[in-house]
């Protein structure tokens, strides 16, 4: 950057901000809101989340003897489920930004008992430290929103996949009809700040989560951006009128 020229900007949430600082504030959002977590995305989906993640798993075709990652995977939902399908010759890494989410999900998986078949990892998705073509299956559940570049995580998505793997991508997308938009903003905006004030002490962050949404891209253009990267077959699935989304995709 040359000296006095402005700091390149991204949004967090709906503020503009200098992208260098975007990866430490979605960071401290998920310290934050940790240690509740799992019980915040049951009171805000109605527990919804647990089929979106089900779907999800069904269509990455995981297979036994497979490596899947799971990035951005928290508190390791999937992984869990991933584990037991890929058996003791496969294997799960469990990659996160965030050691405070990791360490609940570390802690969570022990006590359910999964412990021979998966790994974890802090990273950054942008800058993913494996071998290229290491992977059968990537998934990111309602990880990409956060990532400052999308670009550049998705392009380390594809070098580390192996030729024939996919990509799923799980996130929150456009609703489909205008009156599910209506409802939806009303408690996004209204009612899910109160909750998470209530259970975490903590509003700001799950504001963040609800403009988060309304910034990420729409379920068409999130295809365009897998294609123009390389992706192949790619196809999305809507959830729910479309308030969630699967995009996935291949690396031929
Ligand atoms: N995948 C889990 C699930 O579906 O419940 C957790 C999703 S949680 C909403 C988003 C996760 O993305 C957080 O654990 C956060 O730390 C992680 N994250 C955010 N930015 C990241 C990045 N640049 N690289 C890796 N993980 C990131």
């Amino acid at each position: 950057m040359k000296k006095n020229s402005k700091p390149e900007t991204t949004d967090f949430g709906f503020k503009i901000i200098p992208k260098k600082y975007k990866t430490l504030m979605v960071s401290n959002v998920f310290h934050s809101v940790a240690k509740k977590y799992d019980l915040m995305n049951d009171l805000m989906s109605f527990g919804i989340h647990r089929i979106w993640k089900r779907f999800t798993i069904q269509y990455s075709n995981t297979r036994p003897g497979q490596i899947i990652l799971d990035l951005a995977g928290g508190t390791g939902d999937l992984t869990a489920r991933l584990s037991r399908l890929v058996g003791n010759k496969g294997r799960v890494i469990l990659a996160d930004i965030n050691d405070s989410m990791l360490k609940i999900g570390r802690n969570r998986l022990r006590n359910f008992g999964i412990v021979n078949n998966v790994s974890y990892i802090q990273t950054d998705a942008e800058v993913l430290p494996f071998a290229h073509n290491t992977f059968d299956c990537i998934i990111i559940s309602f990880g990409l929103r956060n990532i400052t570049n999308k670009e550049k995580a998705l392009r380390s998505m594809y070098q580390v996949l192996k030729v024939g793997g996919r990509l799923l991508i799980l996130e929150f997308s456009t609703p489909l009809f205008k009156c599910l938009k209506q409802i939806y903003d009303l408690y996004s905006f209204y009612i899910i700040p109160h909750i998470g004030e209530i259970v975490t002490n903590d509003a700001k962050s799950y504001r963040y989560l609800a403009e988060s949404i309304r910034m990420h891209p729409n379920q068409e253009t999130l295809k365009l951006m897998m294609l123009d990267l390389g992706f192949n077959g790619v196809e999305y699935f809507n959830m729910t009128g479309g308030i969630v989304a699967l995009h996935r995709g291949y690396k031929f």
